[in-house]
């Protein structure tokens, strides 16, 4: 299998998994007191200091959560319940959506979406313009999902705050591809998932601000200083901040080399397969991305055809109700629905090889002329 669904989820490292493992016999709660309760504490403690270094945050302001879902959905309900007007950009992922559009209904929150321009660059300034005083929250992502458009948080940051506004950001796709400093980037909360970065699904964090509000989604325990309700996940966590651990350690030395073989991938098939182009190339990219837009090639069956030669790869396109319907960030960004439906996104890791993109390629141009041979086109 060669696997290049890396936005999707990535392969759990061994030294993770070797953690979480050790983690499963450290069987006390860490709330407790006794012996067994505080290794299962220090366990946890040493995770959040990982993940805290590898965004350059103080410890104290790590919540660990189950996922990336939920931790967007605790700054943003932490943040905006209030009411108020909201700004996000138009290509957030669901889990932003989707809790705005439920404070729209619940709390009479306005929701301004800001759209990247067509090669997927999101401008500060345009954004900005949204952000009037008043704005409560404006949800900018530090990367795409989909075409790995990666945005201007820093910028968007420090204007949206003089502004009064809360910024937080999902970094679910930043976070081990490219440099993240909470200091830096100077946002209120920003969201983490484990298992995009090579650790255990169902974990994740938000950095959350000192001072910020932190309204737990479900009332409970005190756990995680009162932010977050519920016994932690201690395995997860721990394997969580070995992969933090690696993630740091490694982006300086292989983005580089991650960024080449995305690029071998994307000018073979360009070259190999007439009419096909990258969305957003023109603009800033996580290395890992690709997203190819086949002019009349429909992405889904591409996608199956690829899956049984051997290669994962995902559309943009979601199933509801028996529909595919197109992506609505392919949508923002300009693609008409057809185009966007055509549109298979490639994401590779440090796992990658360069023969599995030889091949990807040449599988790739296979499928393609024999779908045009057989007039299997949108
Ligand atoms: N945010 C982005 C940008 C994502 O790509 C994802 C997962 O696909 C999430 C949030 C959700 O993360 P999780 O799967 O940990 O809930």
């Amino acid at each position: 299998m060669i696997y290049l669904d890396n936005n999707a989820s990535t392969k759990l490292d061994p030294e993770a998994r070797e953690a979480m493992e050790l983690a499963f016999d450290l069987f006390g709660n860490p709330s407790s007191v006794h012996g067994e309760g505080r290794r299962a504490r220090r366990m946890v403690e040493e995770a959040r200091d990982e993940v805290a270094t590898l965004i350059g945050a103080p410890p104290e302001d790590i919540v660990f959560t189950s996922g990336g879902t939920e931790s967007n959905a605790l700054a943003i309900f932490s943040a905006a319940s209030g009411g108020g007007r909201i700004v996000e950009t138009a290509v957030e992922h669901p889990s932003v959506r989707a809790p705005l559009e439920r404070l729209a209904v619940t709390s009479g929150v306005t929701v301004v979406a800001v759209a990247p321009g067509p090669e997927g660059t999101l401008e500060a300034g345009r954004l900005l313009e949204a952000v009037v005083p008043g704005t409560r929250l404006v949800c900018v992502m530090a990367a795409n999902n989909e075409y790995g458009g990666v945005f201007p948080v820093e910028k968007v940051a420090r204007l949206a705050r003089a502004r009064g506004a809360l910024v937080h950001t999902d970094a679910v796709q930043a976070a081990g591809r490219v440099p993240i400093d909470v200091v830096l980037w100077d946002v209120d909360y920003l969201a983490l998932s484990a298992h995009k970065l090579h650790g255990p699904k169902g974990v994740g964090a938000l950095y959350a601000r000192r001072g910020v509000p932190v309204e737990p989604l479900a009332p409970g325990g005190g756990q995680e200083r009162r932010r977050r309700a519920g016994t932690e996940n201690v395995p997860g966590i721990a394997a969580f901040g070995v992969a933090a651990r690696l993630a740091r350690q490694r982006l300086a030395a292989e983005a580089g080399a991650i960024a080449a073989r995305r690029d071998a991938l994307e000018s073979g098939i360009l070259d190999a397969v007439a009419g096909a182009r990258a969305v957003g190339a023109g603009g800033v990219r996580l290395p890992n991305t690709s997203a190819i837009l086949f002019e009349d090639l429909p992405g889904e069956s591409l996608l199956i055809r690829l899956d049984l030669e051997g290669v994962a790869v995902s559309v943009g396109s979601a199933c509801s109700s028996g529909t595919m319907s197109p992506s609505p960030a392919l949508l923002a960004l300009g693609l008409t629905p057809a185009h966007a439906k055509n549109v298979v996104r490639f994401s590779l890791s440090r796992l990658t090889t360069g023969q599995e993109i030889e091949r990807t390629v040449a599988i790739v141009s296979r499928a393609a002329s024999e779908m045009r041979s057989r007039k299997d086109v949108a």
